[in-house]
């Protein structure tokens, strides 16, 4: 395949700067097509090598934007080293409906620190479990993780955010 089959990503994230309040700027729209068309999220560093051109106060400030505009998020690294990712943390920002929340997680390579983003993680885990399971939509892995923590803590606890992260190595580096 030809580069010119790549996916548009700079008209992607445009169309997605513009679905928000804030400005497509130049800088915004280069900065989130870099983590759209990465497969791993990206540290200051990769999306810099990316855009070599951007300054580097820009490009920190459009991550920041994009990130408070919930267009990419943050994830902590073990070595200390934040990465983004395009797309937000969780689907909805569930205070009312706390159930509701998506469920996301991440895989992170212990030899090469590469951070991988796990999207639906709740119904990727049901779908293999679907069989077993006689309704699908009863036990979501929310429900099942809730019931371990009253088990293990009590009746009284409520779970409103699950935080998953798989560690452990990449494709690249198992083999
Ligand atoms: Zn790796
Ligand atoms: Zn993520």
């Amino acid at each position: 395949m030809k580069k010119t089959d790549a996916p548009d990503y700079l008209a992607l994230a445009e169309s997605q700067l513009r679905d928000t309040t804030l400005r497509a700027t130049d800088a915004r729209i280069k900065v989130l097509a870099a983590l759209l068309g990465a497969r791993y999220a990206f540290s200051h560093q990769d999306v810099q090598d990316t855009l070599v051109d951007m300054d580097r106060v820009t490009l920190y400030r459009a991550l920041d934007c994009l990130t408070d505009a919930g267009l990419a998020h943050k994830i902590a690294g073990d070595d200390r080293v934040f990465r983004y990712n395009a797309g937000s943390e969780h689907l909805e920002h569930g205070d009312q409906h706390p159930t509701q929340q998506h469920q996301h997680g991440h895989f992170k390579c212990t030899r090469c620190a590469k951070v991988f983003c796990i999207d639906n993680v709740g119904e990727k885990l049901l779908a293999t479990d679907a069989k077993s399971s006689p309704d699908p939509s009863a036990a979501s892995l929310r429900q099942q993780l809730q019931k371990v923590l009253q088990a293990t803590l009590g009746k009284g606890f409520q779970s409103h955010e699950i935080e998953l992260t798989i560690k452990g190595w990449c494709a690249d580096c198992a083999h």
